[in-house]
């Protein structure tokens, strides 16, 4: 500008902006911006753009005075001239010079300013350059920070990765050892599962071993029970008449007997019973042993207990000159729910014995509520729950020594003291024994020469289940009797009335396979007026049954060929002879089993006189009621017709009912 001697000037630099090459506002020489054009041109914009897009130097004289000012500090003065020069480095733009003076521009400034625009350019051009070099330096070094960053980073990562990599090595080790371990391990294990196998194979042989033995166990056991029943069927059969005969004996009816003699029976008759009672005890105890001892439980009330002890027992006492007491305590429980019958015969067997071993001084029974619990583990019997009936005596006392043994079967504190009291030793066996199942026991308190206290406790209601309710019976093992003891009895042939039966005539029908008893039996019924028939089978009583429909039938359990409950069974199926009295007799006690089974009554063989005589009397009473009365209720008039009909006879009287 100096040279020039122009008063403003403006340089543009091109600048590749988004939208292509603008042409943006540089530097100027005493440029005002504030009123001189600035800012930036695209190419081809006014004049600036214009040499920038022709690439040509442009004059322009006497520009209007608005265009460009010269601002001094005491006014200001328009341009009249404007050189307008591009800036080219080999024919490219790189920015346009321009120029304002009050004069106009000569050609030689036109020139000098056209090759100064070259110079001018490259210094541009250069000075582009040195930027775009800083701005890569900078870049770079910004590039070279990052990767040092970068670098730092990857370090860490790398020292990580190798601490990662020295805990993966670590634990590869442990594995390792662990891996070693297991293998171990896994040998021993599989020793031991090679062991295991071992003794599996022995446990199961020892226990196909055991379940062989239980099952010879059982077998034994079962063939013991069946042994015993048939045993003690063959052995009380005789009996039975043996102590009826002898009974009837000693009585002397005739009167020619001699005294000796009538002494000579009675010692018969008592050597028979204890027989009897003994084969009782033994079979008693091998029910018990069995389990087929069945429980009836019922309600019991002590004070009828306690009075039929006073009553059975006071007698022997007084006897003996004993003292015999019987009390009640206070605070005792009234009644309790258990098996009677079984609860009276261990009291019996104990008041016996306290009476049997005590020579003088006094036998007491005392009833209270139980003190101390039966078994202390069982939660099910606290010490309120059971009865105590303490049975105490002066008598000769048991040594300590021989307090458990007593207990045992056939057992005696001593042969020589027991053969002066007698006795079997079964008594406490089955004592303890029945004790257990009515879910109580005995305790044994006894000094010699002092005496005893044997003390039953018992629950007041059953705490046990009762066993043996649904296994085979004694008497279904009767029903399996050896065959010899069958053909025995089954060949014999009672002499009977079947001959000279008469239509009007009472007729009683006796099924007994013991001939000798079924004999007395006949007798008897020709004694109290009866027609007797007599059948040894149950087989032969069902036909006699069926065609002579007898006023009663006497029937024996045990039978060969089909038992007496099968006859009873059979009897009361078929319409023609339900309506006969069945009357029951057998050794065992199934007065409950044959009422269930509809039977009128039970006799419990031995059958002595006295008991003879109450059967007799009931049979008679039974045939003498000719006309018996059945009331019938029923609210539909048809069924009740029908049933009426069916059940008519001249002997039976019908009431009706409709509700
Ligand atoms: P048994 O009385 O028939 O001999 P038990 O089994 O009833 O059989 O009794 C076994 C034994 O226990 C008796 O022989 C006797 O030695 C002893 N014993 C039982 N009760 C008493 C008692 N009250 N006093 C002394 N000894 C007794």
């Amino acid at each position: 500008a100096g040279r020039l001697d122009a008063k403003v000037g403006a340089v543009y630099t091109v600048d590749q902006g988004t939208g292509g090459p603008v042409l943006e506002f540089a530097g100027g020489f005493a440029f005002s911006p504030g009123t001189d054009p600035s800012g930036s041109f695209e190419l081809g914009e006014g004049l600036v753009g214009q040499a920038a897009l022709d690439r040509r130097l442009h004059v322009l004289r006497d520009v209007p005075s608005d265009y460009l000012r010269i601002v001094s500090g005491t006014g200001e003065t328009r341009v009249r001239n404007i050189v307008v020069v591009p800036l080219l480095v080999e024919e490219r733009v790189v920015g346009v010079l321009e120029l304002g003076s009050l004069l106009p521009f000569d050609n030689v400034q036109q020139r000098f300013l056209a090759q100064g625009a070259a110079i001018l350019a490259g210094a541009v051009e250069s000075a582009r350059g040195r930027e775009a070099l800083a701005a890569a330096l900078q870049q770079s070094q910004q590039l070279s920070e990052e990767l040092q960053v970068q670098h730092e980073e990857l370090r860490a990562t790398n020292e990580e990765l190798e601490i990662h990599a020295q805990a993966l090595r670590d634990s590869e080790e442990r594995l390792r050892a662990q891996q070693e371990e297991l293998q171990v391990s896994n040998e021993e294990l599989a020793e031991k599962s090679k062991l295991l196998v071992r003794r599996n194979d022995d446990l199961e042989r020892a226990t196909g071993m055991l379940e062989e033995r239980a099952q010879e166990l059982a077998a034994a056991s079962r063939y013991k029970s069946q042994f015993l029943a048939n045993m003690s069927h063959e052995l009380r059969t005789p009996l039975n008449s043996l102590l009826l005969l002898a009974q009837s004996l000693a009585e002397n009816p005739q009167g020619n007997l001699a005294d000796e003699q009538v002494e000579a029976v009675r010692v018969i008759y008592d050597s028979g019973r204890d027989l009897l009672n003994l084969i009782n005890d033994i079979l008693d105890l091998a029910k018990i042993e069995a389990g087929r001892t069945e429980l009836h439980p019922g309600l019991v009330t002590v004070d009828d207990l306690a009075d039929r002890l006073r009553m059975s027992f006071r007698p022997e006492a007084d006897r003996k000159g004993l003292g015999f007491r019987v009390e009640v305590a206070e605070g005792a429980p009234a009644s309790l729910v258990t098996d009677g019958k079984r609860l009276e015969q261990v009291l019996r067997n104990l008041v016996s014995n306290a009476i049997k071993f005590t020579e003088a001084g006094e036998v007491e029974v005392v009833f209270r509520r139980d003190l101390g619990a039966v078994d202390a583990s069982d939660a099910a019997s606290s010490p309120s729950d059971c009865l105590e009936i303490a049975v105490r005596d002066t008598g000769i006392g048991i040594v300590p020594e021989h307090h458990e043994i007593i207990f045992e079967a056939f057992h005696q504190a001593d042969g020589g003291i027991t053969r002066r009291y007698g006795g079997t030793g079964l008594g406490l066996a089955i004592s303890r024994e029945l004790a257990r199942l009515l879910g109580g026991e005995i305790r044994l308190r006894s000094e010699p020469g002092v005496g005893s206290t044997f003390t039953l406790v018992v629950p007041l209601a059953p705490t046990v289940a009762v066993p043996g309710q649904e296994g085979v019976g004694i008497a279904d093992l009767q029903g399996n009797r050896l065959e010899q003891a069958a053909s025995r009895v089954a060949t014999g042939v009672i002499p009977d009335d079947r001959e000279s039966i008469r239509a009007d005539d009472r007729l009683l029908l006796v099924v007994e396979d013991d001939v000798r008893f079924a004999e007395l039996l006949v007798r008897k019924c020709s004694e109290k007026g009866f027609k007797c028939l007599a059948a040894t089978t149950g087989e032969e009583g069902l036909e006699l049954a069926r065609k002579h429909l007898p006023s009663a039938v006497l029937l024996d359990i045990p039978l060969p060929g089909i038992d007496g409950w099968a006859v009873l069974a059979a009897l009361k199926e078929d319409m023609r002879t339900r309506h006969i009295p069945v009357h029951t007799i057998s050794a065992e006690d199934a007065g409950v089993e044959a009422r269930r089974r509809a039977a009128i009554g039970h006799t419990t063989k031995p059958v002595d006189l006295a008991k003879m005589e109450e059967l007799f009397g009931r049979l008679q009473d039974i045939a003498e009621r000719d006309v018996r009365s059945v009331l019938v209720i029923e609210d539909r008039t048809v069924d009740r017709r029908a049933i009426v009909e069916l059940i008519a006879e001249k002997d039976i009287s019908v009431h009706e009912a409709d509700k």
